[in-house]
């Protein structure tokens, strides 16, 4: 089976399987992150579960304490009730004429003189500019008919025209900002944008401050929408906020009021939760009222999520890991498979080539001997058998000899005798050699006279004789060929060229080794066993050199041997 042919088989024998496994493990993943996430979720039920029954109990608690209120003077009801409050409520005291006297509103600011109320007044009709700076100058707590600070609009139109410094109005913020209301604060953001960095990013740090609570509660009871029930003797209320309120003698009232902020903050509920206002319909709601709900939500959602997301992972990258490893695992075992399957081929082909090449000259030697043995042979022909016959023997003799020489390279057992050649005479007997077997083919010899090696001369000799006579077979016409030698720093390199069809490049590493050949083609028409080469490459390793070949196809090839020229 041709090698790509068996190659696309096992790769399609590997992938079906591969993909299936993968298909496995992606399965796996997502089972595995579903789980996890179900997991997190139970988790986040039990908490607000836990959360819920911590909030009923504790009101349950704050009922009956104010069930058993006793009248009192409004600094003792204060004290007690805080006392007794659930972390996650305020205690509200409001008098008889509905004034919030815990908690304790602001004190007052001084009423502004009058002539501040004359400059409002001349705001609107009279002299603005005078009447603004009038404010500016000696009215800073002077408020409009809407109950309005102007101070700051006023001071934020003259930073506009260069009359007054910018840091004087976020000095102003600063101290005011816990007596701004919502509508005032977002007046003033959108105001101060165009103030210098530094002194805007302080006054929106000190607009962005919470609303002091008096304010939080002051707003949040004034406009109550939901629903006020009257039980046990309490009134309770249940809409934005939770109240459970008793009316105490004198009309004063008294009690607790949750709400979004008071929840948010306490600090009794479960410190791995955060609780956000606003519900979502699912089982990790704490309901308090209809629109006072508790998310119980991990603190961490996003990590515990990626958490999820890479134990999924996890499992898929295991699967991948080992898709990859059996697959890397299979290919190595299946080249190896197929290299041994190559090896087994190409040994066969070297025994037939082997035998070939013995017996085409053996049957010459027979053939010829045996005409001779007649005596029947008229004379003028002996000179011309008797060549042929020494040809022949000395054919037989070759290849007996390199593979001896093969047998004892692959047995690491080629013994080199070196001793100091002159270059010249190694090329000159090997092109003498070449001459007697081949007179028909030219050859060039180059070699600096001075040049020395210190090598087997019978091996290197071998070397020339094997890639002179591949020259002569597959490169026939590429001749005269030419043998040289030349120094290369440390080394002396021995080249044959030829200007024969040349090698194809992915073949250029293979032929060095045993049994191999260029092309499959090749062996079946020329004689070869593929040893040569690998018998070359050999001997220049054993002297601690080297063998390769530089080609160009259809233009010829050198065949370059380095041999170190140390000890020399
Ligand atoms: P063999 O000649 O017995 O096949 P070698 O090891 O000597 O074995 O050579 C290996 C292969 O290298 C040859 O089969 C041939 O394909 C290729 N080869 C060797 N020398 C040449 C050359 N001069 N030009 C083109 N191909 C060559």
């Amino acid at each position: 089976m041709r090698a790509s042919l068996a190659w696309l088989l096992f790769a399609l024998g590997a992938a079906i399987p591969s993909v299936a496994v993968l298909v496995v493990a992606l399965r796996a993943a997502s089972t595995e992150s579903a789980r996890a996430r179900e997991e997190q979720f139970a988790e986040r039920v039990a908490a607000a579960q836990a959360t819920k029954r911590d909030v009923d109990a504790a009101l349950a608690r704050a009922t009956e304490t104010l069930r058993r209120l006793e009248p009192a003077a409004v600094s003792r009801l204060e004290s007690r009730l805080m006392a007794e409050k659930p972390d996650f409520a305020d205690v509200v005291v409001i008098g008889a004429e509905g004034q919030m006297l815990v908690p304790k509103p602001m004190t007052d600011e001084p009423p502004s003189p009058p002539e501040c109320l004359t400059h409002r007044a001349e705001l609107l009709e009279g002299d603005r500019t005078a009447a603004r700076d009038g404010i500016i100058g000696a009215c800073p707590h002077l408020k409009s008919e809407q109950g309005r600070y102007l101070w700051p609009l006023l001071a934020l139109e003259r930073v506009a025209e260069g009359s007054t410094p910018a840091d004087a109005v976020a000095t102003w913020i600063e101290e005011h900002a816990a007596r701004l209301g919502p509508a005032e604060r977002s007046v003033l953001r959108a105001r101060v944008a165009p103030l210098p960095e530094k002194v805007r990013d302080a006054a929106l740090g000190a607009l962005d401050r919470p609303l002091p609570l008096h304010r939080t509660l002051a707003g949040l009871l004034t406009e109550p929408p939901g629903s006020d029930s009257v039980e046990a003797g309490l009134r309770i209320h249940r809409g934005r906020y939770l109240s459970l309120v008793r009316t105490m003698p004198e009309g004063i009232d008294a009690g607790f009021v949750v709400h979004e902020s008071s929840m948010i903050r306490a600090p009794g509920l479960p410190a791995h939760l955060v609780l956000a206002a606003g519900a979502r319909g699912d089982a990790t709601d704490v309901v308090l009222t209809p629109s006072l709900v508790l998310h119980v939500e991990p603190k961490d959602g996003a990590s515990l999520d990626a958490e999820a997301r890479r134990s999924g992972r996890r499992i898929l990258a295991v699967g991948v890991a080992g898709v990859l490893t059996a697959v890397a695992l299979a290919t190595v075992l299946f080249a190896r498979a197929r290299k041994a399957q190559r090896l087994a081929e190409l040994r066969t082909d070297f025994v037939a080539a082997v035998s070939h090449e013995l017996r085409t000259p053996l049957a010459s030697v027979r053939m010829l001997s045996e005409l001779l043995e007649t005596g029947e042979l008229p004379d003028d022909e002996r000179p011309e058998v008797e060549r042929t016959l020494a040809g022949e023997a000395r054919r037989l003799s070759d290849t007996v000899e390199r593979m001896l020489r093969f047998g004892a390279l692959a047995r690491g057992r080629l013994s080199v005798q070196k001793s100091r050649v002159p270059a010249s005479c190694i090329l000159e007997d090997a092109r003498d050699r070449f001459h007697k077997a081949h007179p028909d083919k030219g050859i060039v010899v180059d070699a600096p006279p001075s040049l020395e090696m210190h090598v087997d001369p019978g091996l290197v000799g071998l070397v020339l004789d094997n890639l002179l006579s591949n020259a002569a077979k597959y490169a026939a016409e590429g001749h005269p060929y030419r043998v040289e030698v030349r120094r290369d720093g440390r080394h002396a390199l021995l080249s044959v060229s030829d200007s024969g069809p040349g090698i194809a490049a992915r073949a250029r590493r293979r032929i060095f080794s045993p049994f191999e050949r260029a092309d499959d083609r090749l062996s079946r028409a020329t004689e070869g066993t593929g040893v040569g080469l690998s018998l070359v490459r050999g001997v220049a390793r054993a002297h601690g050199g080297d063998a390769f070949v530089k080609s160009t196809v259809g233009a010829g090839s050198t065949f370059v041997v380095r041999f170190p020229l140390e000890g020399s």
